[in-house]
């Protein structure tokens, strides 16, 4: 059975009701079939921290899925569900997504409600869908959007969103109805466009859209395949009507060591409620009360074993966030750590909020790289790039080399900004799907949506004309990116 929230320490503990992302998604005929695996309390990247066991990739089983929301995207990508909720509090959504190659979509903080998930950073967190499409991801979101009072950040139903829930399933059905009467004598007039809500030109579904690439996501830990992939893209977004400019985000360095800080506060805090006796493991507390009898001291006999119980049932990536976050916010001497945090946070905000002043989207990738291979001992000894790089060499490494893989997703996290992530192919060099971020304004998730959804219809369309994109960019005349038959057998 797979532990809520990937941990021991709530154990096999599950909620009375329903979670509100859950409870509308039942109301608009969803059938739930399941929960899925995730790292512990969400805090990772690979999958590798949940305590029971791994989650393979779909496509190569000595790789992560990536993490945290793991099952949920191996889920969609191996075709078990066609949709799944995930939560994205740094990445968590879209980092999986594009490791797996299926979309994953972060609303604007406070877009869905955040009542029935597991908190773990709370000023961060919010409820993400991974999808096949994009069309599937905007009429989720209009689902489970709007105001909830019981989480008091939510903000009011976007009526945009719903158009474009609507308008995205128009333009399947339109395309539907073309393909069935190709031929024919073609006619949409039985099939009522609504009031278009996507700006579009004939031949340039981009037009009027301005594009931002930010020069800070350049970075030498930026694989070749994935610069590739994401200016390729850029490219064709030029190609379909967008202005496509180079922008800047200045503070994106400090970006994820401001999150880590920010991030394990709050988990400090959030996560005290895990004692051993509320919750699950009250039988583990117990358990472990008598086997340490010794150290229960008279004083205070409950927070000895709550504190041996913690010791036991967290794993070693949450117990380091919760040493962290308690040593960041612990003193007002240490405090000065998340201050600096926080102002860094705002500077990040404040970037954004001067590039969407001149851009409607900024794109990015998703990842530095593709999906990275899972430390299990089996595939260690197996797979020679992990001897090769010696980066993963000890769990240590493997755990900084989890942290930079949030680098490119966290800044729009800390911004609060609603981001979408959209498999654009399988790289040349490792064959596995690679992503690219679309982010919006704060506020504006039918911008994101809108635009990954026209994206998404050229990128499919160049797929099915051959396989791929990109391929000046390549000496030997391949495309960098593609679908196709020579970017599966490439490794
Ligand atoms: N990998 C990041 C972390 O460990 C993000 C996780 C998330 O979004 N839940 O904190």
């Amino acid at each position: 059975e797979t532990p809520t929230a990937g941990s021991r320490a709530v154990g096999s503990w599950k909620a009375r009701e329903d979670a509100f992302a859950v409870a509308r998604l039942r109301e608009a005929g969803a059938n739930v079939i399941g929960s899925t695996n995730c790292d512990e309390f969400g805090m990772g990247s690979t999958g590798e921290t949940c305590q029971r066991g791994f989650t393979r990739h779909p496509l190569d089983a000595t790789r992560a899925p990536g993490g945290s929301s793991s099952g949920s995207a191996a889920a969609v990508a191996s075709g078990v569900v066609p949709l799944a909720l995930g939560s994205d509090t740094g990445g968590s959504t879209r980092l999986p997504a594009s490791y797996c190659g299926v979309v994953g979509f972060k609303p604007t903080y406070g877009r869905v409600s955040r009542w029935g998930l597991v908190p773990y950073c709370s000023s961060l967190d919010c409820p993400g869908f991974l999808t096949r499409t994009v069309s599937d991801a905007a009429v989720l979101l209009d689902a489970t959007q709007g105001r909830d009072a019981l989480d008091p950040v939510t903000l009011p139903r976007d009526a945009r969103v719903a158009a474009l829930a609507r308008a995205v399933e128009y333009e399947a059905r339109a395309a539907a109805h073309a393909e069935s009467r190709k031929g024919k004598k073609s006619s949409f007039e039985d099939v009522t466009a609504p009031r278009g809500f996507l700006r579009s030109r004939p031949g340039f579904p981009l037009a009027g859209w301005r594009v931002g690439i930010p020069r800070e996501y350049f970075v030498a830990e930026l694989s070749g395949e994935t610069e590739r992939a994401w200016t390729s893209i850029a490219d064709v977004c030029q190609e379909m009507g967008a202005a496509v400019v180079p922008v800047s985000l200045p503070n994106t360095r400090a970006a994820l060591a401001a999150y880590y800080v920010i991030a394990s506060a709050e988990a400090s805090s959030n996560l005290a409620r895990y004692d051993g006796v509320r919750y699950g493991g009250a039988a583990e507390a117990r358990r472990h009360e008598e086997a340490e009898d010794s150290e229960a001291s008279e004083d205070c006999p409950f927070r000895e074993a709550s504190a041996s119980f913690r010791g036991a049932a967290f794993g070693a990536e949450v117990r380091k966030r919760v040493i962290v976050g308690a040593f960041v916010s612990g003193s007002a001497e240490n405090a000065r750590y998340v201050e600096k945090a926080q102002k860094t946070r705002r500077a990040v905000s404040d970037d954004f909020a001067d590039v969407f002043r001149k851009v409607d989207i900024v794109l990015a990738p998703t990842a530095p790289a593709t999906a990275p291979p899972l430390h299990d001992d089996e595939t260690f000894a197996k797979n020679d790039e992990f001897a090769k790089t010696r980066d993963y060499s000890s769990r240590a490494s493997a755990s900084v080399a989890a942290y930079a893989a949030d680098a490119m997703t966290v800044p729009a996290s800390l911004a609060g900004l609603p981001c979408l992530s959209l498999p654009v192919g399988l790289g040349v060099a490792t064959g596995l799907p690679v992503g690219v971020q679309v982010i919006a304004a704060r506020g504006n998730d039918a911008d994101a949506l809108g635009f990954a959804a026209r994206l998404e219809a050229r990128v499919e369309a160049l797929g099915d004309e051959g396989g791929g994109f990109g391929s000046e960019s390549l000496a030997d005349g391949r495309s960098a990116v593609g679908w196709g038959e020579r970017h599966r057998s490439c490794c």
